[in-house]
């Protein structure tokens, strides 16, 4: 005989990619701190081999590891998908985000171009990418070197030459917010996320 179990509506994950100093971190951490969005949505944090920065914090921004750490969990299969991104590793753990799935809960990511496009190849029926656009490159510069209280002016460089061809993706995306003035493109990411979380 058949059991007549409903199964579970898996949950949404929506993806923000964008270059480096666009913004796209401090609006996804607003959104999850949200009333209204913070109960239905988690960031997913991800492992990175690269440094901490001074505001950053372990466990909280990414779990920072060692390139050997990051390694023996890519042969253990515990990352779900995994870049490097200017010579440092970035991993989303498997764990965390397929049980949350599996229960229907929804889940936000920063991830690079690659990340984005492999989960929206991994879970085509309940990915939303959005791709956030910085007004202009003085202000993408602006931003990075001023985050970067490091005197790493190579890794600056690199990331703004990065940032000019991570722009032509933009199409490629379900969605692009100009992050002109914060609180405007958090309304429209939180316009989107409702959407999609209510369908
Ligand atoms: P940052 O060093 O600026 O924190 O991150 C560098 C880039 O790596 C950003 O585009 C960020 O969104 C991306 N990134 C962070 N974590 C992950 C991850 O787990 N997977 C992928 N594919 N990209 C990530």
């Amino acid at each position: 005989m058949k059991t007549a179990g409903r199964q579970k509506k898996q949950g949404k994950i929506f993806v923000i990619s964008g270059p480096s100093g666009s913004g796209k971190t401090t609006l996804l951490n607003r959104l999850t701190q949200d009333k209204e969005i913070g109960k239905l949505l988690i960031k997913s944090r991800s492992l990175t081999t690269r440094p901490r920065r001074w505001q950053e914090r372990d466990g909280r921004d990414y779990f920072f590891v060692s390139p050997g750490e990051f390694k023996r969990l890519l042969k253990a299969k515990k990352i779900l998908e995994w870049t490097r991104y200017l010579g440092y590793y970035y991993g989303t753990p498997r764990g965390e985000v397929e049980a949350r799935l599996k229960k229907g809960g929804h889940i936000g990511f920063c991830l690079d171009l690659k990340g984005a496009a492999l989960l929206k190849k991994i879970y085509p029926k309940n990915t939303v990418t959005v791709f956030v656009l910085p007004p202009s490159l003085e202000t993408l510069k602006a931003r990075i070197e001023g985050r970067s209280r490091s005197t790493d002016k190579k890794e600056v460089a690199q990331r703004l030459k990065l940032a000019a061809q991570e722009l032509s993706a933009a199409s490629d995306f379900d969605y692009c917010i100009l992050n002109n003035n914060l609180q405007v493109a958090l309304k429209e990411l939180k316009e989107i996320v409702l959407t999609h979380i209510a369908s």
